[in-house]
């Protein structure tokens, strides 16, 4: 199988970001001071409890929703928009794919919007399959393939395009268990390949743990960095041994009763009485 290129990553810095929802009724205030780094090539995850902000905050971090204040520098450059060189991979695969296309043209089209040449458009697209084992595919149309091999389309999408930074929101909450962890594989298999920045958004602490170099745990809202956990894991991890080891059991204790406490409103580490 031809190796992709590297794509090169950027770092990617969050200042002071800020959101509040305003519209009819009570304004939500769903970020409040967020900051934080992400090195170039480094693959975190973010969990948090559901409606800690989670969404919001890829929403911001992809260029789609603008923030009430600070603001999301990518290699250097302020964002105020979907920049190029990212990439987002959603839940809903299934609405994320357009049925009237093949999967290689799904793959396709943001290449043609990136003006790439057509021959190396065509390279990009049966390496991107071959990546995530879907060889042989690309002729047949998105509703022909299981719902596991429709986010594999999805990732291939995201990965031949290239990106400096790979955002993921909750990729695999609407796959089975088993396809879940041949997928979060496959996220860790790319990221080392292609040493592109990943930020992997799940409310799922063990998937986090599993997947992430560090685990950024967010705060009930209106939701801060309530603690950034390293995990040391190693670089090669097993779904059977990564997942029975001393120090996952650890993590696992330490992320839950940071979420359990963050669910309950505390916003600081101190507040929440959590040991280490
Ligand atoms: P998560 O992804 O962690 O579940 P969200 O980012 O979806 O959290 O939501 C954070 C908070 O912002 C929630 O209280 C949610 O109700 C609120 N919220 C999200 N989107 C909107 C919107 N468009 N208008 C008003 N409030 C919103």
């Amino acid at each position: 199988m031809s190796m992709i290129p590297p794509a090169g990553s950027a770092t990617l810095e969050v200042r002071a970001l800020s959101k509040t929802y305003t519209g009819r009724g009570e304004p939500v205030e769903a970020i409040r001071q967020l900051d934080f780094k992400i090195s170039a090539g480094e693959l975190v995850c973010i969990v948090g409890p559901s409606g800690a902000g989670k969404t919001t905050l890829l929403r911001c971090l992809a260029g789609l929703l603008t923030p009430s204040s600070g603001e999301i520098v990518l290699a250097g450059t302020t964002i105020s928009g979907p920049p190029p060189g990212l990439a987002v991979v959603l839940q809903e695969y299934g609405r994320s794919l357009f049925p009237w296309l093949t999967v290689a043209e799904n793959i396709e089209l943001p290449l043609k919007e990136k003006r790439i040449p057509r021959s190396r458009r065509l390279e990009l697209v049966a390496e991107a399959l071959a990546a995530v084992s879907l060889a042989g595919e690309g002729e047949k149309y998105p509703w022909q393939l299981s719902g596991g091999m429709q986010q594999r389309v999805a990732i291939a999408r995201a990965v031949a395009y290239e990106p400096q930074v790979l955002l993921m929101d909750e990729p695999f909450a609407a796959v089975d268990a088993q396809t879940r962890f041949e997928l979060e594989d496959l996220v860790r298999s790319l990221w080392e390949r292609l040493g592109v920045t990943v930020v992997f958004v799940t409310h799922d602490i063990d998937e986090a743990i599993y997947l992430g170099e560090r685990v950024l745990v967010l705060s009930g809202r209106p939701t801060v960095i309530f603690e950034d956990v390293h995990v040391n894991l190693g670089a090669q991890r097993s779904q059977i041994e990564t997942r029975s080891d001393a120090e996952f059991a650890r993590l696992r204790t330490h992320v839950y009763e940071l979420v359990q406490a963050a669910k309950h409103g505390a916003r600081t580490v101190a507040e929440a009485h959590i040991s280490h």
